[in-house]
């Protein structure tokens, strides 16, 4: 596509955008001046489905007026509220219904997918992930290491860029795969990287660790929502999510794991198991020293009742996926965004030498934020745009992560946020 940086070219864009009624479809924060925010934080807290309130209202509602009974004979009852989310979060990561569960919360889901598929033994216990990593993984992996008596400094081992680079590369990976495919147990990757934006290359380094028997987990975090994904068929064998970024599910709202189907119907499968996880025909088996007898599907991986406050907002904001059309829409518009936007960047400074976005260039490989270092004067740079309304937000020392997402922002808010940023430099 051929950019423009007059503003009317962005208007153009906009009007011409099938997705644009979206955005109607949230509640856009205002700025100072009463006008709504450049909202590109989605990346960090996604904007809250104006249906939200009503769907949270409804389970309010039946809790007061039916008490206990709700759990069967509520609206929708609470009992299999669960169950509502399976088809559509299927969709959003291309799995089958039976592979997903919505269910605690990220790093907990990450925990959990690790006592099952991190089994480490004397030859094989090896964790590779990439660098840096969202901090909360790397605690969690690491206490995964120290948890089976393991020392991180020899089992945890990391993808880096290289000297120069900002990102990744993949031949990186797959070269620490082979060089210690003996002792790997398991490869943990992000699937698109928090601070780069950077979108891995899931299939082929799922196929290349698998070859060598080594078990393949997500952390889809910024990936859910944001690009289309193929779990099953890529032959994943793990993934964990949370909602609240580009799902719009609310603060700490149920988060979700993928457990491929070779694994969620494999009832021998270790576990740290807890009463939802057990086949409801038998969950409530009052007899001492009842057996556990796993759902056989990824339900077999839940612990507790579900959390109804926290999955109701989620079910507004699935159906509004599912009315978009799923990702492939949405993310034909969120790449257009931001090639816009990284046009403008360049095009407004020919120079080229005030910024660098350290996301990779082509589309394959990246999502929809962009990560902007800034050379001169980055935290002013910064200051800049959030005095003009813009919410985005700020890495230490010198990166701008701006993430313009398809369902409610604009083609007219990249052009001015670009205006801002250029014209401060
Ligand atoms: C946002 C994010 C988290 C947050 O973890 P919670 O358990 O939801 O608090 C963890 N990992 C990654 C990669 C993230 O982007």
């Amino acid at each position: 596509m051929i950019f423009s940086a007059v503003e009317d070219f962005a208007l153009q864009l906009d009007a011409e955008d099938p997705l644009r009624h979206f955005r109607e479809r949230f509640h856009l924060p205002l700025g100072k001046n009463g006008e709504p925010l450049i909202y590109f934080a989605g990346n960090s807290l996604g904007l809250m489905p104006k249906t939200a309130r009503q769907i949270v209202e409804q389970e309010l509602n039946d809790w007061a007026k039916l008490g206990v009974d709700a759990h069967l004979d509520a609206t929708t009852p609470w009992y299999s509220y669960h169950e509502t989310l399976r088809e559509p979060t299927a969709r959003l990561v291309g799995a089958k219904p039976l592979e997903v569960i919505c269910m605690n919360s990220l790093t907990v889901n990450l925990h959990l997918m690790m006592a099952t598929f991190y089994r480490p033994t004397k030859s094989r216990f090896k964790i590779l992930m990439e660098e840096p990593a969202f901090p909360s993984d790397t605690y969690a992996i690491k206490s995964q290491i120290v948890h089976h008596g393991l020392d991180p400094k020899e089992a945890l081992i990391l993808a880096q860029p290289r000297k120069g680079e900002f990102t990744v590369r993949t031949e990186e990976i797959i070269d620490l795969i082979e060089q210690n495919a003996g002792q790997l147990a398991v490869v943990m990757i992000g699937a698109v990287n928090f601070f780069t934006g950077q979108l891995f290359d899931i299939e082929k380094i799922t196929k290349v660790a698998q070859k060598r028997d080594i078990t393949v987990g997500f952390d889809l975090a910024h990936a859910i929502g944001n690009v289309p994904l193929g779990l099953h068929d890529w032959n994943v064998d793990f993934g964990v999510w949370c909602s609240y970024k580009y799902l719009n599910a609310g603060p700490g709202a149920v988060a979700g794991a993928f457990v491929h189907e070779r694994h969620a119907t494999n009832a021998k499968l270790p576990r740290l198991a807890g009463w939802f996880g057990n086949d409801p025909n038998t969950r409530f088996r009052l007899h001492l020293d009842p057996e556990f007898i796993p759902v056989q599907s990824a339900d077999g991986w839940q612990i507790s009742n579900p959390p109804i406050f926290s999955m109701a907002p989620l079910r507004a904001s699935l159906s509004i996926f599912d009315e978009a059309g799923g990702m492939e829409p949405l993310r034909a518009k969120s790449i257009k965004l931001s090639s816009y936007l990284q046009f403008l960047l360049q095009s407004n400074r020919p120079s080229g030498s005030d910024f660098t976005v350290i996301t990779p260039r082509e589309t394959g490989a990246r999502a929809c934020q962009l990560s902007i270092l800034v050379h001169e004067q980055p935290k002013e740079s910064f200051k800049e745009l959030e005095v003009a309304g813009v919410k985005c937000d700020f890495r230490e020392p010198n990166v701008i992560r701006a993430a313009p997402t398809p369902l409610y922002n604009t083609f007219h808010e990249i052009w001015r946020f670009a205006k801002i940023l250029t014209e401060h430099q």
